[in-house]
């Protein structure tokens, strides 16, 4: 039988409404949304006063096993002064972990984004291979055990298969990416057409993407030969791209071509086509993200966290690119902190406010909850994002008496919502019509934390 989502209020074509359905059928998909007297299958009333209920959120970057990380790189002592030092740790802790703790490791990060209202990831995966670099038997071993925790939290995931060749031009290997390396670009393709099509066989919650880890990690022709399988397939391709300085001198000393102008050449900037962080932009590089019509994948809690930079979102708006938001290294896990982090950064740039309003035509409010969930459906190739008809119900909802929002009248609560509320907030969480959370609890919740304890302890404090 359909299940009638009855809230206080339903945020429906950009605002809130009150007396509003929503019906979900036993598959999971929208039946309708609308007024509730328009309701004219018979349903089960799941009545939810006292809260508002709203389209799940899309975390489009994310490493789970990064989650691990957490307090052990706050201090210069332990992870140096900036990004390239706090690798070193990350490398440590990516060498650390076995296949089970890295299961226990992304069940964690996944029941935290779950209890945020993320009811998506785009899981950039890169270890592939043993401590000692051998190869597992099953070469997506450890892509699986990610798939697996995320099947286990209820979270529904887009598994982007990463490739890592190198250390840097003219750079030697870095044994501390020796779990990460795919030499040979045609070996790295079998892998990943073999867990293709092990995805199509899951549950639809699953999907498949590809990504070249940066510039820096993949050599020109290896790109060249993976991005046109991954079009010929209509994947989603995800690719760090200007994160720090340094890379851009390294591709420009490498090919002399600034890194978006090489993926230009290369034919990667296509709607498919995310690009992480894009933070240090070089002369007439928007232009050709813009006419490429691609995603700029923001992961601002990641970036100040890592010392990386401002995006600046005002300009790439402006040209019509399109942002969405991610995790990344699981600092901190607040989907909204990303989107109202990207405002808060240009007004401490430009000491001006609500400096994103009214671009493309959007309230602020509006613009930036659409990079939390439209436009992270757009990145990943997921139907979701919206509340329509068809689609799945990947929705969550949130206690309208939360101290953060309590008060607001219906045309600020979107403001409060993005500006003031924090995860503690949300209530219940579904995806594809199943509620993974419930009054704030998910059901494994006790034993995803406590072999999560268990991970943090056999670590200790140091890496
Ligand atoms: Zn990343």
């Amino acid at each position: 039988m359909n299940i009638s989502y009855q809230p206080e209020l339903l945020f429906v074509d950009g605002r809130f409404h009150q007396h509003y359905a929503l019906e979900v059928s036993s598959d999971g998909t929208i039946v309708s949304v609308g007024p509730i007297a328009q309701s004219r299958t018979e349903a089960s009333i799941h009545k939810l006063p006292g809260r508002a209920l709203l389209p799940g959120m899309i975390d489009i970057h994310s490493h789970s096993f990064q989650r691990a990380l957490r307090g052990k790189a706050e201090s210069r002592r332990r992870s140096g002064p900036d990004f390239w030092s706090w690798r070193n740790i990350m490398y440590r802790c990516a060498l650390a972990l076995t296949p089970e703790e890295i299961y226990d490791v992304a069940r964690m990060a996944f029941l935290e984004m779950a209890l945020a209202g993320i009811t998506t990831v785009g899981e950039f995966h890169y270890l592939h291979r043993t401590p000692t670099g051998s190869p597992y038997d099953d070469p997506n071993l450890l892509a699986k055990q990610v798939i697996r925790a995320a099947d286990s939290v209820g979270i529904r995931i887009v598994l982007l298969r990463c490739a890592y060749v190198r250390s840097g031009f003219e750079l030697s290997p870095d044994p501390g990416q020796i779990r990460f390396l795919e030499l040979d670009a045609e070996k790295f393709l079998r892998d990943a057409d073999t867990l293709r099509n092990e995805i199509a066989a899951m549950p639809a919650t699953v999907t498949f993407g590809l990504a070249p880890h940066s510039v820096r990690a993949v050599p020109r022709e290896y790109l060249r030969t993976i991005s046109s399988w991954a079009h010929s397939h209509a994947l989603p391709l995800h690719m760090h791209v200007a994160e720090q300085p340094a890379e851009i001198d390294a591709c420009i000393a490498e090919y002399t071509l600034t890194p978006f102008h090489l993926l230009d050449q290369l034919g990667l900037l296509t709607p498919d086509f995310t690009a992480i962080h894009a933070i240090h932009l070089q002369p007439g590089e928007i232009e050709r993200m813009a006419l490429g019509k691609i995603t700029v994948g923001a992961c601002p809690t990641t970036e100040r966290n890592l010392g990386d930079g401002i995006l600046c979102a005002d300009e790439l708006i402006d040209a019509g690119v399109s942002i969405a938001l991610g995790t990344d290294s699981h600092t901190q896990t607040d989907a909204l902190e990303n989107a109202r982090e990207l405002e808060s950064n240009l007004r401490l740039r430009h000491l001006q406010r609500a400096v994103l309003d009214g671009r493309q035509g959007e309230p602020l409010p509006a613009l930036l909850f659409d990079f939390a969930t439209r436009s992270g459906a757009r990145s990943l190739h997921v139907d979701t994002g919206t509340l329509e008809p068809g689609k799945p119900a990947d929705f969550f909802t949130i206690d309208l008496s939360d101290c953060a929002i309590a008060g607001s009248l219906p045309e600020e609560l979107l403001t409060n919502i993005v500006f003031s509320m924090s995860p503690g907030a949300i209530r219940d969480v579904a995806v594809a019509g199943k509620l993974i959370v419930n009054h704030s609890q998910h059901p494994q919740q006790v034993e995803i934390i406590e072999a999560f304890r268990c991970v943090q302890q056999r670590l200790g404090a140091e890496l």
